[in-house]
């Protein structure tokens, strides 16, 4: 076993994709302390800038004097309270369906989903760009699994036609390391005419996009309950922790029942499900927020379209510059850290090979000048690489 390890990991050495660690020694927020060296952070998912709030803190410390710290047990068992109930009917009233299901991350959500719901007489399809927690809980699942080349209508409809119990169509509304969207309105009416169900996996498109936040349906101006499934996160825009999944009781319950990834594992702490709560209030009362961040998303594009930066296409806060090998995606990735700019390069096997990049991510905090000096240094680096 050792002697197999130490291969492998010099394996990944000598293709540049070791990967490592940074530890930080502040908040997440637009600035962050590292090695005691500040740096403009434009890695992390906290696109509304909620993640180091006040707001969500004081609910955190409010819960925590009331509940303490751990949930103590799992939902089925004891660990279920009154702020995880809170947020879950506040979701769903949000979302206007009929319930929605807390679960502890977002990839025990897509887990349990996928793995639970399914069997052998059923088909996944599955866009082969998707989050790896709906891969992996695929190749999990009873039901057999197909995927498509990220996008490709033409070829997710070829996969559609086979005849099955349960064909369920699973994409990511926001593709996480690409920043683009599925095309919803297109998949809705395949899976229409192939009497399909569609589960949308929202992490980055939840609280961001649509007129009220309500994620990608929104965006395109879509019911919610087009979506038979609908998955997000409070990890990336409600700046908390977990996740959850909404739709009918139906689909709720059974989850309830079935889902092991729900079923064997210990509650969120309540002070989470209150720092969630707190998040959801100001997606919605704080509309500015998102305003604010398609300011800088729309300021980031023209910039790097002035300076002829390799932009991929992406109109959402994930701005990702396609750089090819591993070794000038990380070396640029180190010239910007030697600059006070955080940008953490991405590489296969996250990305598919020769399609490393610098996985650009803009927040509602960014100001205009931290943008200005991103693209600055990118271009002056971009020549010397
Ligand atoms: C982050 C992410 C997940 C996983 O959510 P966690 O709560 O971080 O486990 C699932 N799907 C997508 C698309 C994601 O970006």
């Amino acid at each position: 076993m050792w002697n197999k390890l130490e291969t492998r990991l010099k394996q990944r050495q000598a293709q540049d994709m070791m990967r490592h660690r940074l530890t930080l020694e502040s908040g997440q927020d637009t600035e962050v302390s590292i090695a005691g060296e500040h740096f403009v952070n434009f890695s992390s998912n906290d696109y509304l800038g909620l993640a180091s709030h006040p707001t969500l803190s004081e609910a955190t410390q409010k819960a925590i004097h009331r509940y303490g710290l751990g949930s103590g047990a799992s939902h089925l068992v004891v660990g279920h309270s009154e702020e995880h109930h809170r947020l879950e009917e506040e979701l769903a009233e949000f979302l206007g369906v009929e319930r929605a299901l807390l679960f502890s991350s977002g990839f025990m959500a897509n887990y349990g989903v996928l793995t639970s719901l399914f069997d052998r007489k059923d088909l996944l399809i599955q866009d082969k760009l998707n989050h790896a927690s709906l891969i992996d809980g695929g190749r999990s699942s009873e039901a057999k699994m197909l995927r498509y080349a990220h996008n490709d209508m033409s070829a997710l409809e070829r996969q559609l036609k086979h005849q099955v119990d349960t064909k369920l169509i699973v994409t990511d509304g926001v593709f996480s390391m690409d920043g683009d969207l599925a095309p919803l309105p297109e998949m809705l009416e395949l899976s229409e005419q192939y009497k399909a169900k569609l589960m949308v996996d929202d992490a980055h498109g939840f609280g961001v996009l649509g007129a009220s936040g309500k994620g990608t349906l929104e965006h395109f101006e879509l019911e919610q309950s087009r979506a038979d499934i609908y998955m997000a996160t409070f990890g990336k825009a409600l700046g908390g922790y977990g996740a959850f999944v909404a739709g009918k009781s139906l689909l709720i319950e059974s989850l309830v029942q079935f889902a092991r990834s729900y079923i064997y594992t210990t509650a969120m702490p309540p002070a989470v499900a209150a720092a969630n709560r707190a998040g959801l209030k100001l997606v919605q009362s704080e509309p500015e927020r998102r305003q604010q961040l398609q300011n800088n998303i729309d300021y980031f594009k023209q910039l790097a379209a002035d300076k002829n930066l390799p932009l991929m296409e992406s109109d959402t806060a994930i701005q990702p510059i396609l750089l090819g090998s591993n070794e000038r995606a990380v070396a640029i990735s180190q010239g910007l850290r030697s600059k006070g700019l955080l940008v953490v390069a991405i590489r296969p096997p996250t990305v598919p090979e020769n399609s490393a990049r610098l996985r650009v991510t803009l927040t509602a905090n960014h100001k205009r000048q931290h943008i200005e000096q991103l693209i600055e240094a990118i271009a002056e680096l971009q020549v010397k690489h």
